[in-house]
């Protein structure tokens, strides 16, 4: 049986082995021996933040999607902190990521297919030859080839993958007169939770939450893996609008890697966010919405005239939603170019302000509408 498998990857094995063996027994025999200090706590808040959030707003929203521009200064710090959550390169990792969304849930095309279960696409498609990986060829990532700290990353990345998980530990431990304290801490402890949390966007995202925007793949939207992953949960919204900065779209939605992008726009670290039109994402919300209710109503025999009714109301919030959102776009257009005259421009202003009273209400109906069948 197990000789029809491809051969392990034996780096790969022996490090998620390794950091699992420090982190989950020997750090905490470590801690009840010699004890560990809030120095070592903070440290690994920071270690952890630097390199996860080098992956979900570097690796991810930046290299392989495209969702916004950064300078030097960031991409080089994203570099490195990629180097330290062990990954492999940006250009490797975004070859594979935009794979995955292009195929998403294919059995054999997608890298990480959450289709062939739990285990595959959470860390076992990192432990053997699968045949994916002979491949490669970074055909998919022209673009990034032109990118000059992508390639010195690619090139030099396991010197730089070697001198920051050791070197990082190291000298926080020369500093605090800990070595070993911050080798399993900062090293081993940290690496382990920054690849797991990572990965579960890859296995846990593709099966645990709601669908609410698309279930044309097996995305989902979770609000607790957003806070494991620095706001890399609404997977859903994610597969569906890939090229949006914003991971949670909401305001309330927990998502640091979006803070994070939106706080550097304001100091020129970051520029040319890239944002979905609001009308396109609540369409598709919606008619999540209706296809869900209409499966309920199809289950318990509901009779026609009160699937017509809900069809009604739908197209009535779709409606109120398009004049919404097209007074709101005049409205901008004009505050850029000023072309409206004082009446002409507070018209326009009464008639928006009706218009949003219209969709709130609309958008109450559909909702009580639409609860009765959830
Ligand atoms: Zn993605
Ligand atoms: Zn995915």
């Amino acid at each position: 049986m197990s000789s029809s498998k491809p051969p392990l990857l034996w780096l790969n094995v022996f490090i998620f082995t390794a950091s699992f063996v420090l982190g989950v027994l020997v750090t905490p025999w470590y801690a009840y021996n010699f004890g560990l200090s809030w120095v070592h706590f903070v440290c690994l808040v920071a270690a952890f933040s630097f390199s996860n959030l080098s992956i979900t707003a570097g690796y991810h929203r930046l290299w392989s999607h495209k969702t916004y521009q950064a300078n030097w200064v960031l991409r080089l710090l994203f570099a490195i902190g990629g180097a330290l959550s062990l990954q492999n390169s940006a250009l490797h990792w975004s070859s594979y990521h935009r794979e995955h969304h292009k195929h998403v849930d294919h059995k054999h095309k997608d890298p990480y297919s959450a289709s062939r279960g739990f285990w595959y696409s959470h860390i076992g498609w990192m432990l053997r030859e699968y045949s994916h990986l002979e491949k490669l060829d970074y055909k998919n990532c022209r673009d990034l080839k032109k990118d000059k700290i992508v390639m010195w990353q690619h090139q030099h990345y396991a010197v730089l993958a070697l001198l920051t998980n050791l070197g990082m530990p190291l000298v926080l431990g020369l500093i605090f007169n800990d070595i070993l304290g911050m080798f399993l801490v900062v090293g081993a402890l940290r690496l382990l939770l920054s690849h797991h949390s990572t990965f579960f966007i890859n296995s846990l995202a593709h099966i645990w939450g709601r669908q609410t925007f698309t279930d044309k793949n097996s995305a989902r939207d979770n609000g607790i893996l957003a806070i494991l992953t620095f706001g890399e949960g609404y997977h859903n919204f994610h597969h569906l609008f890939e090229n949006d900065y914003r991971n949670g779209v909401y305001w309330w939605h927990y998502d640091p890697t979006k803070w994070l992008i939106a706080s550097c726009s304001w100091f020129g670290l970051s520029s040319n966010l890239r944002t979905t039109p609001q009308l396109r994402i609540e369409k598709a919300r919606a008619k999540m919405q209706l296809q869900m209710t209409h499966k309920k109503m199809a289950s318990i025999d509901a009779c026609p005239s009160l699937i017509a009714n809900i069809e009604h109301e739908f197209e009535a919030m779709m409606a109120c939603m398009a004049s919404y959102y097209e007074s709101k776009k005049q409205l901008l257009q004009n505050k850029r170019q000023r072309v409206l005259e004082s009446y002409e421009l507070s018209l326009l202003k009464q008639r928006h302000q009706q218009l949003k009273a219209d969709l709130k209400q609309q958008r109450q109906i559909w909702r009580n509408s639409v609860r009765v069948y959830a």
